[in-house]
């Protein structure tokens, strides 16, 4: 597998072209941004810890019946996934009241949530990424019914799946963020990331925070916390 020319740049990730056409490589940076860009920093070894931790969940997702981008991990930063046009929505689900959450309805963080929480947004940075219900997706042509209804089927699959997966490793799951992907004949599957990036994990014996919030918050010990999740999950 060869890369070929860059198809694109993103905040964590470049991705790149093949000489296969349904075949991409994805290389993770150890760049962080947090507040649509605004504060900005490098956590080092972020890259290669996001990139083991992604493509391990993605392993379980699929033999759990998820259908993901995932192909096959090519080294420490880079992985070959298929291709796909992503779907522009971000999906956020949610277990424990945080962040956003916490701040726009009031809820103390950590607040349990009698059932879990699901929202999207419109994945456009100039905009910030706004939250919008069915009938905007609908109204903007952002996906169909048929994929909306798959989106949700998967998004609350993957949350039992890692909910229950990461508990077992004293990791719990607050809140995470989805993207999905449509192949070349329409099925949609699990695309981007899953990782202390795009997850909030706190320890569930300690509480304290294991993932990107320790760098948007400036709490210190960002690296060790990216590398506990690595042991806990891969065990190094
Ligand atoms: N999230 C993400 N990318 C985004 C926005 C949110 O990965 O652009 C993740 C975030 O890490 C958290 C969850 O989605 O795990 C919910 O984020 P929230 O809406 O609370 O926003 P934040 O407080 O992160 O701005």
């Amino acid at each position: 597998m060869k890369k070929t020319n860059q198809l694109y740049e993103g905040k964590a990730k470049k991705v790149f072209e093949t000489d296969q056409p349904d075949l991409l490589i994805v290389s993770y940076k150890d760049d962080a941004t947090a507040f649509n860009g605004l504060k900005k920093g490098t956590i080092l070894g972020k890259g290669a810890i996001n990139n083991r931790v992604t493509n391990h969940l993605m392993k379980l997702l699929e033999k759990q019946g998820v259908p993901t981008h995932f192909v096959e991990e090519l080294n420490d930063r880079e992985t070959v996934v298929r291709r796909v046009q992503i779907v522009p929505l971000e999906v956020i689900v949610r277990n424990i009241a945080a962040g956003s959450l916490s701040k726009r309805l009031g809820l103390p963080e950590g607040t349990k949530l009698k059932k879990t929480v699901l929202e999207f947004c419109y994945k456009n940075d100039e905009l910030g990424d706004p939250m919008v219900n069915e009938s905007h997706i609908y109204a903007m042509d952002l996906a169909t019914k048929e994929e909306l209804d798959t989106i949700t089927r998967l998004s609350l699959k993957i949350n039992e799946i890692l909910g229950e997966y990461l508990m077992e490793n004293h990791i719990e799951l607050i809140d995470f963020k989805l993207e999905f992907g449509r192949l070349a004949d329409g099925t949609i599957v699990l695309a981007d990331e899953i990782s202390p990036d795009t997850c909030r994990f706190w320890d569930s014996v300690t509480q304290e925070k294991l993932d990107k919030d320790r760098f948007r918050r400036d709490l210190g010990g960002v690296e060790d916390a990216y590398q506990e999740v690595l042991r806990r999950l891969l065990g190094e």
